[in-house]
């Protein structure tokens, strides 16, 4: 199995710290409002790669965070009048139930920012006296100068990345580049008591402190948004192996980002979506279905188009599902035309071609490709004389690569009597010399993998 780790900036065999065993981190939500697509499709891609991983026999240890403390978290509980720990406590709930309906299992971990308190202290505290860190006026800052290989992940050195800094000068800072670890707390601000007195942590250092108490000092796997290379994965990198001087991450995985209009979604600019306004009008696995179709390095430009046309693919797999389970039930074993031996030494071949598909650098996308040739292949050569067992092979097959992705949960794909609802509605246009609309039935229903053949005996569909 091949990764592109960020980090090398090269696609590398994956070898994992303990043979059989992965220890996987990815960076989630802060819990202040719903999350959006965007960041739906990124818990969707760890999701499916810890599913991959326990597929291709690798014993998965997943650590999703929740940051439930943050600027935004306090200015909305201020806002509501409310305690910050309800609005987390609110948008946790909420993140459950939505990334249930994306079809995201649940984390083995989910560490608290609010719970790691103590392990946070004692982190910065190491850090202190080791000479990476520093104390000025109550709060804690990492000194980047002490740290050689800053910069390593984005690929910038110290210089470059003063020069484009952005960062406010600050007079409690040694360097503009040198980030919060600690910050004082403001008055009526939620703190805990600390060293350095009451405050709170800085962002970036609850990624460092949790993946080292539940994971350990090296881990094989890191995730994360794009926007997350820098600063947030750089300093992590930086605190972590300041305190423990080994490596923090084997293998950087970023995925793309999701855009809208080729612009990057954002409120103010009124194109932004939660998965709760896609699901009004569409069941949310197309969403899964389109971002898996994709590579996950791939910038996505989202639109209602690539939604529709997801869904129709989609359709044609539960089409499949659909066919498979009918012969299944319908098959008569008395005259196969398929050479059992034959179809089962090619349904391991589908399996390889599925798993070299996605061991390169997880492209489900071309995995996908390979399942429907599956499809189209069980359609064409498959049939009622099909021995029960070699269809009973098959679905097997085709049941358990779309789980891996998370696929096909649901029980209804194309019913016969939709489809049979529609040629009688396509029948009614054609009379009324509506041709448009009898076409695009046609059309949709071949998206969806049915075609329909025009006899002298009437209207006759069958699958592609
Ligand atoms: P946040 O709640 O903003 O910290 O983001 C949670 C996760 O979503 C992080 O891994 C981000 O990198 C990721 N993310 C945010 N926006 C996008 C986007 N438009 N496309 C893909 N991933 C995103
Ligand atoms: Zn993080």
């Amino acid at each position: 199995m091949k990764f592109y780790n960020t980090l090398t900036g090269k696609k590398e065999e994956f070898i994992p710290l303990e043979p059989g065993k992965v220890k996987m981190y990815a960076c989630g939500p802060t819990v202040y409002d719903y999350f959006h697509i965007g960041n739906a499709r990124t818990f969707i891609i760890f999701d499916a790669l810890r599913r991959y991983l326990k597929y291709r026999g690798y014993d998965v240890t997943f650590v999703q965070n929740f940051t439930d403390v943050d600027d935004k978290i306090i200015n909305r509980a201020r806002e509501e009048g409310v305690p910050p720990g309800e609005i987390s406590e609110k948008f946790i709930q909420i993140y459950f139930e939505d990334s249930e309906t994306l079809g995201i299992e649940r984390a083995d971990i989910y560490p608290k920012v609010t719970e790691n308190i103590d392990e946070i202290i004692e982190f910065i505290e190491e850090l202190i006296d080791k000479g990476y860190a520093y104390e000025s006026e109550g709060d804690v800052y990492f000194d980047v100068s002490k740290f050689e290989d800053y910069g390593k992940l984005s690929k910038q050195n110290l210089e470059e990345l003063q020069l484009g800094a952005r960062v406010e000068i600050s007079e409690q800072k040694r360097n503009p580049l040198d980030f919060a670890l600690w910050k004082a707390a403001k008055p009526n601000e939620l703190n805990w008591e600390s060293p350095w007195g009451a405050g709170r942590p800085g962002w970036h250092i609850e990624c460092s402190a949790m993946a080292n108490r539940y994971l350990g000092e090296t881990i094989d796997i890191h995730g994360g948004g794009g926007d997350l290379i820098f600063p947030h994965h750089e300093n992590e990198i930086a605190q972590s192996e300041a305190r423990s001087g080994k490596p923090f991450a084997n293998y950087w995985l970023h995925v793309g980002y999701l855009n809208i209009d080729n612009k990057k979604m954002s409120k103010s600019l009124g194109n932004f979506f939660t998965p709760r306004e896609i699901a009004k009008e569409f069941d949310l696995e197309n969403f899964r279905f389109l971002i898996l179709s994709a590579h996950y390095r791939s910038p996505i430009n989202f639109s209602r188009e690539l939604l529709e046309s997801a869904k129709n693919g989609l359709d044609r797999l539960y089409t499949g599902k659909n066919n498979l389970e009918y012969l299944i039930e319908n098959a008569d074993d008395k005259d196969p035309t398929v050479d059992e031996e034959k179809w089962l030494e090619n349904l391991k071949l589908y399996k390889d071609r599925f798993n070299e598909a996605v061991d390169d650098d997880f492209n489900t996308a071309d995995g996908i490709a390979v399942i429907f040739d599956l499809v189209r292949e069980i359609n064409t050569n498959m049939d009622e004389k099909t021995v029960k067992q070699t269809l009973q092979e098959a679905y097997n097959l085709f049941m358990e690569l779309t789980s891996v992705l998370g696929l096909l949960s649901k029980k209804e794909g194309i019913l016969e009597k939709d489809i049979e609802k529609l040629i009688e509605k396509r029948q009614k246009a054609r009379k009324e010399k509506n041709f448009e609309l009898s076409d695009k039935i046609r059309d949709d229903l071949k998206e969806k993998g049915i075609i329909l053949e025009d006899t002298p005996q009437g209207v006759k569909w069958r699958r592609m």
